[in-house]
C-alpha cells in the first residue's frame, strides 16, 4: 500500500492531545491573566481586597498547575502513553477554570455596580471567544469551557430576571450565544480532524514514497551490477581467464577503427598450439587445460605494452591484438612469444621433433592507409598460421600480400 487513508482512532486523538497542548498553552495562561488583571482592576473599589488577592493567588496557581501539566505531558509525550488521564486533566482544568469565572460574575453581581457587571461579562465573552480559536482542536475541552463558564451566567440571570432590568433577555442571549458556539465549535472541530487526517496521510504518502524510492535505487544498482557482471561473464573466457572470442571481435573492431583514424600501424598473431591432440591423448584433457592455462600466462607477459590484447579464439587457438606495432615490431614480440614458450619446456613425449610443447604463430600488419574487415584479417592470419604449422610448427610465419608471399620464420637451431 502506497498511503494510508485509514488513522487509527487513538493515535489522531493523541496527535489532538499534542496540538491542543502545544497551541493552547500560551493563550490559555495569556488570556486568563488578563482576565485576572482586569477583574482586579474593576472590582478593586467593590470588593474585599483581601479576599480579592486571595482568589488571584489561587488562579494564579490553578493556571501555573495547568500549564506545568501540559509541558509535562508534551515533554514525556504523557499523550501517546496515557491519553485518557491527560485528556482528564485537561478537561477538569477547563471546567475549573470555567466555573471559577462563572462564581465570580454571579458573587460580583450582588456587589458591583451594573455597568461594572456587564463590562466584567464581556470580559468573560471575550476569553471565551479567543479560546474556542486553539481549543477547539478538542471539542469537549471548549465545550466544559462554555458550559462551566457562561451557562451558569445564563442559567443564574434567567432565574433572577426580576433582579435586574436586563436579566432575563441577557439569560437569553447567553443561552442562545451558548448554542451558537456550540454549532461553530463542533463544525471547527469537524474540520480541524480532517485537516490533522489530510497531514497524516500526507505524511505517511511521503515517507512511504520516500522508501520506495530508496528500495527502487537499490533495485536499479543491484541491476547495474548484475549486467556489468553478464558482461563480464560474456566476454570472459573461463579456463584462462582472457578474453574469449566476442571480445576479441569487439576489440579487433574497435582497433581497426582507431588504425583508420590515426593512421597507425595494427597488427594480428593467430597462434595455435602443436599437436596438442596429442598431448592430450598422453597426458590427458585436465593437463592439456592446466597447459592452456600456463600459456595464456606467457602470452600476457609477452603483450604488455599499452593496449595490446590476448583472447582465447576457441579451442587451443588464440589471438594476439597489437595496436601500434608495424610489422617489425609485432614479429619482434610474436618470436619472443615463442621463446618463451619454448623455454618453459612443458614436456610433450607426444610431440614428434621438440619434446616440449610449443606453438605455431601467424602475424598480419595492417599497414597505415590500408582498409580491411575484422573477418577478412583474422583470415589471412589464420592463413599464414597454417602456413607456419605446413613449414614444420614452432614458428612464426609473416602473411603476405598474397599466401605464397608469406614469411617463415623458422625456429633458430
Ligand atoms: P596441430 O599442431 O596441427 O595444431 O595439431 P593439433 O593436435 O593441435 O591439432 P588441432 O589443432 O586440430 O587439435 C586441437 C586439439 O585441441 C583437439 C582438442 O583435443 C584440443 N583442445 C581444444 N580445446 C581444448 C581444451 O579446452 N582443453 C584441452 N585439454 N584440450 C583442448
Ligand atoms: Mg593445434
Ligand atoms: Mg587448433
Amino acid at each position: 500500500m502506497i498511503y494510508q487513508r485509514y488513522i487509527p482512532a487513538h493515535e489522531l486523538f493523541s496527535a489532538q492531545l499534542e496540538l491542543l497542548m502545544q497551541n493552547g498553552q500560551l493563550p490559555t495562561v495569556a488570556a486568563h491573566l488578563i482576565g485576572v488583571a482586569a477583574a482586579l482592576a474593576m472590582f478593586w473599589p467593590f470588593l474585599d481586597p483581601t479576599a480579592m488577592l486571595l482568589w488571584a493567588g489561587a488562579f494564579l496557581a490553578l493556571l501555573l498547575l495547568r500549564s506545568l501539566h501540559m509541558s509535562r505531558a508534551l515533554s514525556s509525550h504523557a499523550y501517546r502513553i496515557a491519553p485518557r488521564w491527560v485528556y482528564a486533566w485537561l478537561v477538569l482544568g477547563s471546567a475549573a477554570t470555567g466555573t471559577i469565572w462563572s462564581a465570580v460574575y454571579i458573587y460580583a453581581a450582588h456587589h458591583v455596580p451594573i455597568t461594572m457587571q456587564y463590562t466584567f461579562l464581556l470580559l468573560i465573552l471575550m476569553i471565551t471567544a479567543i479560546s474556542v480559536g486553539f481549543s477547539v482542536i478538542l471539542r469537549e475541552y471548549f465545550i466544559v469551557y462554555l458550559f462551566t463558564a457562561i451557562w451558569p451566567i445564563a442559567w443564574w440571570s434567567l432565574a433572577n430576571y426580576w433582579e435586574q432590568p436586563y436579566n432575563l433577555v441577557l439569560g437569553l442571549v447567553l443561552l442562545a450565544f451558548c448554542a451558537l458556539l456550540v454549532v461553530i465549535c463542533d463544525r471547527m472541530y469537524r474540520s480541524f480532524r480532517n485537516m490533522i487526517s489530510l497531514n497524516w496521510e500526507r505524511e505517511a504518502m511521503s515517507r512511504e514514497l520516500g522508501e520506495l524510492t530508496h528500495s527502487l535505487r537499490e533495485r536499479n544498482r543491484q541491476l547495474r551490477d548484475a549486467r556489468q557482471q553478464l558482461t563480464c561473464l560474456a566476454n570472459i573466457d573461463e579456463l584462462t581467464g582472457l578474453g574469449n572470442r566476442r571480445m576479441a571481435n569487439s576489440a579487433l573492431n574497435d582497433e581497426i577503427n582507431r588504425a583508420r583514424r590515426t593512421g597507425a600501424c595494427l597488427s594480428l598473431v593467430m597462434l595455435d598450439v602443436d599437436c596438442f591432440k596429442a598431448y592430450n591423448d598422453t597426458y590427458g584433457h585436465p593437463a592439456g587445460d592446466r597447459v592452456l592455462q600456463r600459456l595464456a600466462d606467457l602470452m600476457q607477459r609477452a603483450t604488455t605494452r599499452a593496449g595490446e590484447l590476448v583472447a582465447r579464439f576457441g579451442g587451443e587457438e588464440f589471438i594476439l591484438i597489437l595496436p601500434g606495432a608495424c610489422a617489425e615490431t609485432a614479429l619482434r614480440t610474436a618470436e619472443r612469444l615463442r621463446q618463451l614458450v619454448e623455454e618453459e619446456a612443458i614436456p610433450h613425449a607426444g610431440s614428434p621433433q621438440f619434446g616440449v610443447i610449443t606453438v605455431s604463430q601467424g602475424l598480419l600488419t595492417l599497414e597505415p592507409g590500408t582498409d580491411a574487415q575484422p573477418g577478412e584479417l583474422v583470415s589471412r592470419a589464420d592463413q599464414a598460421l597454417y602456413r607456419a604449422k605446413q613449414l614444420g610448427r614452432n614458428r612464426v610465419v609473416v602473411a603476405g600480400p598474397s599466401p605464397s608471399a608469406d614469411i617463415g620464420a623458422a625456429p633458430p637451431g
